[in-house]
C-alpha cells in the first residue's frame, strides 16, 4: 500500500526536508572522499555581487555546507557597483580555471547588471544551478545536464515520499524559470501527468484539487489551503515568505500549513521541507559537474 492509497491519518505527516538532505549531503561526502583517493578535490566558486543580507546569509551557508562534505569552496566577492564587465571578466577566469567545478552566482544581481547575460556567460558543464538555456534544453530533451537544484531536492524528497511516482497527477503552481518549469519536466520524466498552473489559470484551486502531488512555487504567503487539495494529496511547498506577526516576523510557505495537513497525507513545513534540499543539490551538482568535465572532451576539442 502506497502512502496516496493507505487510510488516511487526521494530520498529513511531515516531510522532514532536514533528515532527508543529511541523506543527500552524507551521499555526497561519501563519493568526494572517494574522489580524493584518485586526487581528485571538486571546488565550488561562489559569487556574491553587493551586500543584500538575505543573499549573505544564502551564501554563507552554501559554504559552511560544501565545506561539511568536504567539497573546496571559492567565494569572490564584488561590490555592489561593480560592472557588469567585471563580472563577466571573473567568469571567464572561472571558466577557465580547471581546478574549479561549479560556478554559482548568487541571484538576484544588482539592477543594473543583465542577469540573463551573466547566466549565460557560464560554461554550461560549470552551471550547477542549471540556470543556462544549454541545461535547460537537455533537461527537456531528458539528456544527462545540470538541473536546477530546488526541483531536483523537491524530487527526492517525492521519490521518499511515495516511492514511484508513475502515472500520478502532479500539479505545479507557479511557472518560473529556477522551480516550476523545470519541476514540471521533471515530474513528467518521472511518468507523472502534469498540470502547470499559474496566474491566469481559470480556477486555480479546482485544478489542484485533481492533483495526487501538488508542488507550490508561488511565493504567496498562505496561498493554498486545505479547500484546494484532495484528500490524501502530496504536498511540497516551495513557498519562503516572510510575514509580520505580532511578535516580529515569522517565515510562512505558500501553502496554509495548519490548514492543508488537515487533508493532505503528507507536507513539506516551512522552514525545514524544501530549503535545505536546495543547497544540498547544490553540492550534488557540483559533484556532477566535476564528473561531466572528467568525462567531456574540452570544448575547444569537441568542435574540431
Ligand atoms: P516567481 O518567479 O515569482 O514565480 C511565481 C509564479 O507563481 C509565477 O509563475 C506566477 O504566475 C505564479 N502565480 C503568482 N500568483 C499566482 C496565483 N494567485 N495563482 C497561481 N499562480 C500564481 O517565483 P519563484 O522564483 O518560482 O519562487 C516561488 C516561491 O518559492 C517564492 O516564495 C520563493 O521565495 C520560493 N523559493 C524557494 C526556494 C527554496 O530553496 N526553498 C528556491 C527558490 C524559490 P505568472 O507566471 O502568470 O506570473
Amino acid at each position: 500500500m502506497t502512502l496516496l492509497t493507505s487510510p488516511l491519518p487526521a494530520l498529513a505527516r511531515d516531510i522532514d526536508g532536514k533528515a532527508i538532505s543529511a541523506l543527500v549531503l552524507d551521499e555526497v561526502r561519501a563519493e568526494v572522499q572517494a574522489l580524493a583517493t584518485q586526487q581528485v578535490f571538486p571546488a565550488l566558486a561562489v559569487l556574491l555581487v553587493g551586500e543584500d543580507p538575505a543573499s549573505e546569509v544564502y551564501v554563507r551557508n552554501k559554504l559552511l555546507r560544501a565545506k561539511d562534505v568536504g567539497i573546496r569552496s571559492l567565494e569572490y566577492r564584488l561590490a555592489q557597483d561593480a560592472s557588469q564587465q567585471q563580472v563577466l571578466a571573473l567568469i571567464a577566469q572561472l571558466n577557465a580555471d580547471a581546478t574549479v567545478n561549479g560556478i554559482l552566482v548568487q541571484l538576484p544581481l544588482p539592477a543594473h547588471i543583465d542577469e540573463q547575460a551573466v547566466i549565460h556567460a557560464i560554461d554550461p558543464i560549470k552551471d550547477v544551478d542549471g540556470f543556462h538555456r544549454e541545461n535547460v534544453g537537455g533537461l527537456v530533451q531528458g539528456i544527462e545536464v545540470l538541473t536546477p537544484c530546488t526541483p531536483s531536492g523537491c524530487m527526492r524528497l517525492l521519490y521518499e515520499t511515495c516511492g514511484d511516482l508513475s502515472g500520478l497527477h502532479a500539479v505545479v503552481i507557479g511557472r518560473s524559470n529556477i522551480v516550476g518549469k523545470p519541476m514540471a519536466t521533471l515530474l513528467l520524466q518521472a511518468n507523472c501527468s502534469v498540470s502547470v498552473v499559474h496566474s491566469r489559470s481559470r480556477d486555480a484551486a479546482a485544478l489542484c484539487r485533481l492533483a495526487d502531488i501538488v508542488v507550490a512555487a508561488v511565493g504567496r504567503p498562505q496561498l493554498i489551503d486545505a479547500s484546494w487539495l484532495k484528500p490524501g494529496a502530496v504536498v511540497i511547498d516551495v513557498g519562503i515568505n516572510r510575514i509580520n506577526t505580532d511578535t516580529g516576523t515569522r517565515l510562512v510557505g505558500d501553502v496554509d500549513y495548519a490548514s492543508a495537513r488537515t487533508v493532505a497525507s503528507a507536507i513539506t513545513p516551512v522552514p525545514g521541507g524544501v530549503g535545505p534540499m536546495t543547497i544540498a543539490y547544490l553540492l550534488k551538482n557540483t559533484l556532477i559537474a566535476s564528473q561531466l568535465q572528467r568525462t567531456t572532451l574540452p570544448r575547444a576539442l569537441a568542435v574540431i
